[in-house]
């Protein structure tokens, strides 16, 4: 593995580390490309402050770290400047015209709430639920973005934790996995969920991926230096893939915003 587009900075709030603790990592483990893609902020108009994200008013800080670092270290690696962006419907122009006047150059998506986040109607991905409901609204959503055409890949989509019926599950992964061929948007294999034991990588999402084909990649998703190239960790997740048939791409292209 030489190029890794998912990783995190303590801007979120729930990452470790100094970024130039990250890139210093990725140099001595023989990376070629290494993408800072933070949990990006939304314009949230009451004034709500997101525990899992950057504040709006951080994100030019974000960049300039994010670009003095590739300057500082332009001879041994490429870093990349992306988002892990997730649809937030109710700003979603104005949050794209902030990105893009703040030089972001890619965006990952990664959907943790269904809809607005401020919304107690809103699924949170992570909490487990047999809700059919939930589950359709999460896959609308992805899909709804991928259709935007700003997103590079998808990170984690089998992070809906969905307990009910299996079949509807599966029935609405061949629906998200076949977005993503209609859009050409890879899907991620989270190591960072495999590594934990985490309700992701999901067995049955990835099969019907292996069965329909999709474009598979693997996303470290860091949140600690120490994390940013475990190489056990992705052996692991390889050959996780392996055991279906899967092969990850190493590269793909990013998607202007
Ligand atoms: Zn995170
Ligand atoms: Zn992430």
């Amino acid at each position: 593995m030489k190029y890794s587009y998912h990783n995190h900075t303590p801007l979120c709030q729930h990452a470790f580390g100094t970024p130039e603790e990250y890139v210093r990592e990725a140099i001595s483990a023989g990376l070629l490309f290494f993408g800072f893609s933070c949990h990006a902020p939304h314009h949230f108009s009451d004034g709500y402050v997101s525990p899992i994200r950057m504040r709006e008013e951080q994100l030019p800080e974000y960049a300039d770290t994010v670009l003095s670092l590739r300057h500082k270290y332009r001879d041994y690696i490429n870093i990349g400047l992306g988002l892990e962006y997730e649809l937030y419907r109710p700003t979603f122009n104005e949050d794209i015209a902030y990105y893009r006047s703040a030089g972001i150059e890619y965006l990952l998506l990664g959907q943790h709430f269904t809809d607005d986040e401020t919304l107690p109607t809103s699924f949170n991905s992570y909490h487990e639920t047999d809700s059919a409901e939930g589950l359709s609204a999460y896959t609308d959503t992805v899909i709804e973005a991928m259709s935007t055409g700003l997103i590079s890949y998808v990170a984690h989509p089998d992070c809906f934790f969905f307990s009910g019926d299996e079949r509807l599950y599966l029935a609405e992964a061949d629906r998200l996995i076949l977005a993503s061929k209609k859009y050409g948007v890879p899907l991620e294999v989270n190591a960072f969920g495999h590594s934990r034991g985490r309700h992701y990588p999901r067995v049955g999402f990835w099969e019907r991926a292996a069965a329909l084909g999709a474009d598979c990649v693997i996303g470290i998703d860091a949140h600690t230096p120490e994390r940013v190239y475990i190489e056990k960790e992705i052996a692991s997740t390889r050959a996780f893939l392996d055991t279906l048939g899967i092969t990850p791409l190493d590269r793909i292209p990013l998607r202007k915003i």
